[in-house]
């Protein structure tokens, strides 16, 4: 058995709807621009150009149900609703063809964004992590396993800040879906057991202010409720 220096931690995890069990989190890729009309609200034209990418840290998912601190560093902090996969196995070049095989379930999340520090690095060439991968940032749903519900690839997908509706879209609007999502990104890093892929969000992101409650929905999927006190 491995002898450690210093005490390791638990592997961050998210529950698995109607389940004892819990779904371990390794990593939180996530796709850029991925609906047209929200890469129109940020300035960008929606061609099909290939998929980009960037990560969360695995233990920044926070789970329904949970009231987190308001993140620090930021005046400008915005919600973007997303459908998330969590993969039961992964691999490199997985073929579009496949890419299905390696989906454990499905979740709805919500990919917390420092906007003010995002805008900052976009205009100075920086990297985006402090904007993106920061704690707490990524609120998800129980996982739903794809056994029960299948692969959801039209559906309505809803955010509501304090009750009032500020997202609301449908995944069939995803520029690169699923398959196309797993297939590129295992082009670009091996995919394993209990990476999670933020799917991109549709138009409508938004200015979240302390104290805010977040419910999230996708149909057939799940919901999500997380407060920022
Ligand atoms: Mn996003």
């Amino acid at each position: 058995m491995t002898r450690y220096a210093i005490e390791p931690w638990e592997l961050p995890s998210l529950p698995i709807a109607g389940s004892e069990e819990r779904f371990p989190v390794r990593r939180i890729f996530c796709v850029g621009r991925n609906y047209a009309a929200h890469a129109r609200e940020m300035g960008r034209d929606p061609d099909r150009e290939p998929p980009f990418f960037f990560s969360k840290p695995g233990d920044a998912v926070v789970e329904d149900g949970s009231t987190v601190p308001f993140p620090s560093a930021t005046e400008n902090l915005h919600h973007e609703v997303e459908l998330v996969v969590a993969l039961k196995s992964g691999g490199r070049d997985i073929p579009e063809s496949s890419a299905l095989d390696h989906v454990y379930g499905y979740a709805v999340g919500v990919d917390l964004t420092r906007r003010d520090l995002q805008d900052e690095a976009k205009k100075l060439a920086r990297p985006w992590d402090m904007s993106k991968g920061f704690d707490n940032s990524a609120p998800c749903g129980a996982i739903r396993p794809a056994g029960e519900i299948g692969h959801p690839s039209d559906a309505r997908i809803v955010l509501k800040v304090n009750g009032e509706v500020r997202q609301a879209g449908n995944i069939n609007a995803m520029i690169w879906n699923v398959p196309e999502t797993i297939a590129y990104l295992s082009g670009l890093v091996e995919l394993k057991a209990g990476d999670l892929i933020f799917t991109g969000t549709p138009e409508g992101v938004a200015k979240v202010d302390r104290g805010s409650r977040l419910e999230a929905s996708v149909d057939g999927v799940g919901t999500m409720d997380v407060t920022l006190r």
